[in-house]
């Protein structure tokens, strides 16, 4: 990377199976820079070492974690840690889907940013922080050659899974420093319910499809089935965070339509001048 960084490796890769085509954000979720760091190069994770909401403090101190890392994690003072090669295959989203591709690992690269998230409050991310995370996704993008639909959050690959990088995340923001998508959303409030869960109609279709245009994991059945209402809330945790219900409303669907339309025009061939 060009990007500052601070080189911390972690031993927790392995190799890719695809091209790079995809950035991903996640929180850390935990109480420190220093235990997120411990976990992300842990080789032999014990739950006994990292306590916390996420499990029962009667869990036996010896179980084994899940080995997990990602390729850089970028502190609450700008600080930008560089964790795994580009090039390898850092294990930060799990069980995936984006853009019809299951398991993004294989094609992302992995982006932790230091934030307790909903386990501690939901914390603001801190305007420092921010701007060295745009500078390091500009930097991943221009080398990369990506456009900025490239850029999501681990709650988009994941819905109903994964709650993360969250609602106070600043995507406004990202999307005004030219790194993420960020449409010129109409003014508007979310009004009454369109559809939601057991709903089936042409407009569920309409939805289902425009949300996979996008890169959701929905199927295009006209059901408004429990995977659709997580999609949805998915959709609405990153552009409609005041109210994120999974149901379908007016200006959800405004918003799904601006987004599909900017998504699509960010991803054509660009020419060069
Ligand atoms: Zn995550």
């Amino acid at each position: 990377m060009t990007v500052c960084s601070t080189s911390r490796p972690s031993p927790n890769f392995d190799a890719r199976q695809r091209p790079i085509d995809l950035v991903v954000l996640h929180y850390t979720g935990m109480q420190s820079l220093a235990a997120a760091l411990d976990r992300l190069t842990d080789p032999a994770p014990k739950a006994g070492r990292y306590p916390g909401p996420w499990q029962s403090p009667a869990i036996d101190p010896e179980t084994d974690l899940s080995r997990v890392s990602a390729h850089y994690v970028v502190a609450r003072n700008g600080e930008i840690f560089a964790l795994v090669d580009e090039e390898a295959r850092a294990w930060h989203a799990g069980a995936s889907f984006w853009r019809g591709l299951e398991g993004v690992n294989h094609n992302a690269i992995g982006v932790e940013i230091e934030n307790g998230g909903h386990d501690f409050g939901l914390p603001d991310y801190p305007p420092p922080q921010i701007a060295a995370l745009n500078a390091l996704v500009w930097d991943i993008l221009a080398r990369r050659r990506l456009p900025v639909s490239a850029v999501v959050g681990h709650s988009d690959v994941a819905p109903g899974r994964k709650a993360d990088p969250g609602e106070h995340f600043p995507w406004a923001d990202l999307g005004a420093a030219g790194v993420a998508l960020w449409p010129d959303f109409k003014a508007g409030t979310p009004g009454r319910g369109l559809a939601g869960p057991g709903s089936e109609s042409v407009e569920v279709l309409g939805l289902q499809e425009a949300l996979a245009g996008i890169g959701y994991g929905t199927a295009a059945t006209g059901l408004y089935c429990e995977r659709t209402q997580a999609c949805v809330a998915a959709f609405q945790r990153r552009f409609r965070p005041e109210r994120i219900d999974g149901l379908l409303d007016g200006q959800t669907l405004d918003r799904v339509t601006a987004v599909l339309e900017l998504s699509l025009l960010m991803s054509l061939p660009r020419r060069s001048s």
